[in-house]
């Protein structure tokens, strides 16, 4: 039997809550359920102090209970029957879910089945129908008359269920670790009890365990908020406020850069820039439907006479200024372009570096056409995302999410002829373009479907960014149209999409996918002109301003500073070239290389090394 990886780490849940009972006895045990990269258990250890440094006594008896070969077995019993038995274990948090069960209240409503399964894990005893059949009768009325051997052999209890792998035999001891110990509310409401949790890293094997521990140890390194105070990228500052990043000159440069590149995309496919204002009347998201879905999230600007709202989404504002034409059929599609800025007001916890703010600039852009212009159309924003991300060497392995709506059609808006439309037009372009495409059931937006770009960065992990939204609901609600053929009103569709996603998220991203170390056309800091000493200064300077003059991002260190310090002061900026400078290098017009990122070093003349970056920008090298 194959079990699946949320299995065994479920499965190792237990082991884990077996092994902290063990070690701590009388600590109460929660809920335990397996992670996106391991798992979890919530504990009350009473009034014992546990801290990380008691994880690796719990990891050691954990080991030691995968290799005892301990069988999961279950019986089910009745609400009543069930509360008896926790509270002979004393195990209260496991009452409050059997009321809540049986209540219909816990979690989304599941599992009214009228059963409640425990899970209990034995040794060499094994899994017997007696032993079911002792346990579901006898064994909680009459704990203390168990003997020793059906004592000893029944090592642990949970209220559970499931599902669980056979044996712990089937674990593998080196596949899991234990991470670390964090504060938990019971149920997740600030409200009630405080617990500890403690949470675990757990794989199929001991190598994809460690490819993780890896990748863990590398994004440590590559972070974003470390990377950008070190780069000078970015700051955030106590008087602007939290989730409000600040770019310094070398982060605007990248932005910059990917602004122009996302630019020159469209501007050869038929998009026009277009520019909206921040802020907006409140009665403009009551239309489009966003002040009731953002609620307390929208931040309220007063001015001397109106209330304004800053705006949360750009869909409404582009609205606008399509029905403020006239267009016929002949005109369609119509296709805008704005990176802008939106504000929503997360929570002040939730904010940290680029990745939750509070102002996030969308690469945005709508375009409206007739359904059966859509196939089309999509078909032009996927080789726009391809392109960008092939660009940025994100394209090896990467998959899209064809999200369509599921059977409850009542849920979504628009007519089935046009989402039936609209969903193939969205596989079609997809097989088109050779797209690796998922289709998923019930993802759709309730709009209209769409497609998610999922890709893998240079460390494995996986990230969402760009995205394509078929819209039938704001052309609707904005009552847009042009004229037809027949000289009748057409409502047009909405495509929204955005490449990058957010320019904060794929500053983020790229930061960590290139750990700092751009390709040249995107780097702030492209060449670093060092001398060997002050006389081949007038020299360097020339080479300077040659570079310069040809828009080339360069800067000089003539300071007092050894040779060696001025190297190690560029390479901890990640420059990309540093150009040495002494008499050699004088008397010929040339330069001594050193490329950052391979550690390659040459000699070049000036103006090849000039032409040779050149290239290099101007096609986007990696
Ligand atoms: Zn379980
Ligand atoms: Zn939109």
């Amino acid at each position: 039997m194959n079990y699946s990886l949320a299995q065994k780490r479920h499965s190792l849940a237990h082991v884990m809550a077996q092994a902290v009972q063990q070690n701590f006895p009388g600590t109460k045990i929660a809920t335990g359920p397996d992670t996106d990269d391991g798992f979890f258990y919530d504990f009350d250890f009473g009034g014992v102090e546990f801290s990380e440094k008691d994880l690796k006594k719990v990891e050691k008896t954990m080991k030691k209970i995968v290799s005892q070969g301990q069988d999961y077995t279950y019986f089910e019993v009745g609400y009543d029957e069930a509360r008896e038995i926790l509270r002979e274990m004393k195990e209260e948090f496991k009452i409050e879910i059997v009321d809540k069960l049986e209540s219909g209240d816990f979690k989304n409503k599941e599992k009214i089945s009228g059963k409640i399964t425990f899970y209990i894990n034995t040794g060499k005893w094994g899994k017997t129908p007696e032993l079911q059949e002792f346990l579901k009768e006898k064994w909680y009325h009459s704990f203390e008359e168990m003997d020793g051997d059906q004592l000893k052999n029944l090592k642990f209890i949970d209220m559970c269920t499931g599902p669980h792998v056979e044996s712990t035999r089937l674990l593998d001891a080196n596949s899991f670790k234990l991470a670390r110990v964090a504060g938990a509310y019971w149920m997740g409401n600030e409200k009630n009890q405080q617990l500890t949790r403690i949470y675990a890293y757990a794989f199929n094997d001991k190598e994809e365990l460690d490819k993780h521990m890896y990748m863990l140890t590398e994004a440590k390194k590559r972070d974003h908020r470390i990377l950008g105070a070190k780069l000078k990228l970015f700051t955030v500052s106590e008087l602007v406020g939290p989730g409000l990043p600040l770019l310094q000159p070398a982060g605007m440069t990248m932005r910059q850069e990917i602004e122009t590149y996302l630019w020159d995309l469209h501007k050869v496919r038929g998009y026009d820039r277009v520019w909206t204002p921040h802020i907006a009347k409140e009665i403009l998201y009551e239309k489009s439907g966003h002040a009731a879905k953002f609620g307390d999230e929208l931040f309220r600007v007063k001015g001397k006479e109106d209330e304004f709202i800053m705006k949360p989404m750009n869909c409404p504002h582009h609205m606008q200024l399509f029905a403020d034409n006239q267009f016929s059929y002949r005109d369609m599609p119509i296709r805008y372009f704005e990176p802008a800025t939106i504000y929503r007001d997360e929570k002040s916890g939730q904010l940290s570096g680029l990745t939750r703010v509070r102002a996030i600039t969308q690469d945005d852009g709508h375009l409206f056409c007739r359904i059966e212009q859509v196939k089309d159309e999509v078909k032009t924003i996927t080789d726009i995302i391809k392109e960008f991300y092939t660009t940025l060497g994100l394209t090896d392995d990467y998959w899209v999410s064809l999200s369509v709506r599921d059977d409850d059609k009542s849920k979504y808006l628009g007519t089935d002829e046009a989402w039936e439309t609209a969903e193939k037009a969205l596989e079609d372009a997809s097989k088109e373009n050779n797209l690796p495409y998922k289709r998923i059931e019930g993802e759709a937006a309730f709009y209209g479907p769409k497609l998610d770009f999922m890709f893998k960065d240079a460390i494995g992990r996986e990230w969402q960014l760009a995205t394509v939204q078929v819209d039938f609901n704001q052309p609707d609600r904005f009552d847009l149209s042009f004229t037809n053929e027949k000289g009748e009103k057409e409502r047009p569709v909405v495509i929204h999409r955005a490449i990058a996603g957010s320019l904060e998220r794929g500053m983020w991203v790229f930061i960590e996918h290139f750990a700092g170390t751009f390709p040249l056309w995107m780097t702030p800091r492209q060449v670093k002109i060092v001398t060997v000493a002050d006389k081949f200064n007038d020299y360097a300077r020339e080479v300077h301003n040659t570079l310069k003059s040809q828009d080339i991002r360069v800067s000089i260190d003539d300071s007092d500073d050894s040779l060696n310090k001025k190297v190690r002061n560029a390479e901890k900026m990640h420059i990309n070239y540093i150009l040495v400078i002494g008499e050699e290098e004088e008397k010929s017009g040339s330069v001594a290389v050193r490329n950052y990122k391979t550690k390659e070093q040459s000699v070049e003349k000036a103006g090849g090394f000039l032409e040779r970056i050149k290239d290099e920008i101007n096609k986007k090298k990696l």
